[in-house]
């Protein structure tokens, strides 16, 4: 049995997206669970597209996953090179045979008739396509005409009969060859199509495993058929599930398909995403939800992916950032939470942090955090004497009305200043804060929020009884105080 051979041929197009890089993801895990090789491809082609510094963005985004390949641009292999720009020669001479057997012919439509042809086809309720004007030119004339006009090369479709891809993940799926179109295999300026680069690249490279995304699927045929012509036996093919977000359309910007760099700057842990992604259309089994690398790499097969559309959730990527975070030893958390502290802290607060107040407040943000990047806005208002600002509407807002803002900061103001500096620790705060209770008549949990904002700015945070005691007596009675002005 041949080794398997899968490959992530993504276009610079920028920074890639999570959604894009699912399909890494999937084509790395199958490669690594079966003992075969990953590649990286770099598909630039679409010279108006290319956006610099996109190269550099995919490495860092499959090396902060983890994902490693064993060929590729940067390390090359034995098919380099591994960037389509620089394997023209390669795409020229296969159409030009396409060409000599018949299979491709050359078409010198210019970009505004096939404009006038689509307007045309588009106003007479016509289904688009290459009408075909230069399929049957005798090959004299198209010789010689190449000599003075520039042309693309046509990929001769087959139009009658049926054309069945087998998807590993959806079975025998037929197209009529009649809707089939004869698309461009090799534009003027010299460079292919993804259509032609694809079965080159693909054959060439021994790839056994096409994996992509099902955006793809519609340009199966024409695969198929070029392999056909060619002469060559293609590979499997895996059209992964589409990712659909919560409002259940295609994953957009909106929904959360941006830059995976952008997830890492927001505090994502590689190894949460990876779980994540993982089972966007895969599974383990019909109850797991944690799964790790090792896991991953062990099981992963592409039997058990499925067609239907995966539910790009955050919520859930939250629980499994926050389920990783919960694993990262002590030791390590404090440095964490000190990196993103100081990176993320306004530029305001003096550096060095204060090291010991931070390794104080680590354990409180171990429990509780989603995202890395939440650390710096949880603990923004241990810095500095006041708290930080906020909207003095926000005081009152959930005990319903000023004068109950007001006699909570009293009743609080009482019991707090009743406290000593040298008793001023978490288990006192407990009691005078639990005590209010009483006198207020009202749960703490509905006047809580009142001495959130008063604190830290906002009406939750991290726990408040330890935050209150960190704080101080000094700095705690003042910023009640000043609620209390700002309330008057
Ligand atoms: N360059 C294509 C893309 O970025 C690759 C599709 C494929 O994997 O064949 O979508």
């Amino acid at each position: 049995m041949t080794a398997i051979r899968t490959r992530y041929a993504p276009s610079p197009t920028g920074d890639p997206h999570v959604g894009n890089i699912r399909t890494a993801v999937f084509a790395w895990a199958m490669a690594r669970a079966n003992g075969g090789q990953f590649l990286l491809r770099i598909e630039d082609t679409d010279q108006a597209r290319l956006v610099p510094g996109s190269i550099e963005a995919i490495y860092t985004s499959l090396r902060w996953l983890g994902i490693d390949w064993d060929e590729g641009p940067d390390i090359g292999g034995p098919h380099a090179p591994y960037v389509q720009s620089q394997r023209l020669a390669k795409y020229q001479g296969a159409a030009a045979k396409l060409i000599a057997e018949g299979r491709a012919y050359r078409c010198y439509c210019t970009a505004e008739r096939l404009d006038a042809m689509r307007a045309a086809q588009s106003a007479a309720k016509q289904p688009p396509g290459y009408d075909g004007r230069c399929r049957d030119l005798a090959s004299a004339e198209s010789e010689r005409r190449s000599q003075l006009e520039p042309f693309t090369v046509r990929f001769k479709m087959r139009k009658t009969g049926q054309t069945v891809l087998r998807d590993l993940i959806r079975g025998d799926v037929t197209f009529e060859n009649a809707l089939q179109d004869d698309f461009v295999a090799l534009k003027s300026d010299g460079f292919p199509t993804y259509h032609l680069a694809l079965i080159v690249d693909d054959t060439e490279m021994r790839i056994t495993h096409a994996i992509r995304g099902e955006e793809w699927i519609s340009s199966a045929p024409k695969h198929l058929q070029l392999y056909n012509a060619m002469g060559l036996e293609p590979t499997a093919f895996a059209h992964l599930p589409l990712i659909v977000g919560a409002d259940r359309k295609k994953l957009s910007k909106r929904s959360g398909d941006t830059a995976l760099l952008d997830y890492v700057r927001g505090g994502y842990l590689p190894a949460a995403m990876l779980n994540f992604l993982v089972l966007l259309g895969w599974s383990l089994d019909d109850k797991t939800s944690i799964i790790s690398r090792e896991e991953l790499l062990a099981h992963f097969s592409i039997d058990r992916v499925v067609a239907n559309p995966a539910l790009f959730d955050i919520e859930r990527l939250n629980f499994l950032n926050g389920h990783y975070i919960r694993q990262i030893e002590t030791r390590d958390w404090e440095r964490e939470v000190h990196d993103w502290a100081e990176r993320q802290l306004p530029p305001s607060i003096p550096r060095p942090l204060d090291r010991e107040l931070l390794a104080e407040v680590a354990p409180l943000l171990h429990e509780r955090t989603a995202t890395l990047g939440d650390i710096a806005p949880s603990i923004t208002f241990l810095f500095g004497d006041e708290a930080p600002e906020y909207d003095p509407a926000t005081l009152s807002e959930k005990v319903g009305g000023t004068s109950e803002a007001v006699r909570i900061l009293d009743a609080a103001l009482l019991a707090l200043d009743a406290v000593d500096a040298a008793g001023w620790d978490k288990a006192a705060m407990e009691q005078a804060i639990r005590g209010l209770e009483g006198p207020l008549k009202m749960k703490l949990r509905k006047f809580v929020s009142v001495l959130y904002v008063a604190i830290m700015g906002k009406a939750q945070g991290i726990p408040l009884f330890d935050s209150v005691a960190i704080l101080g007596r000094e700095r705690t009675l003042s910023r009640l105080r000043k609620a209390r002005h700002l309330l008057e």
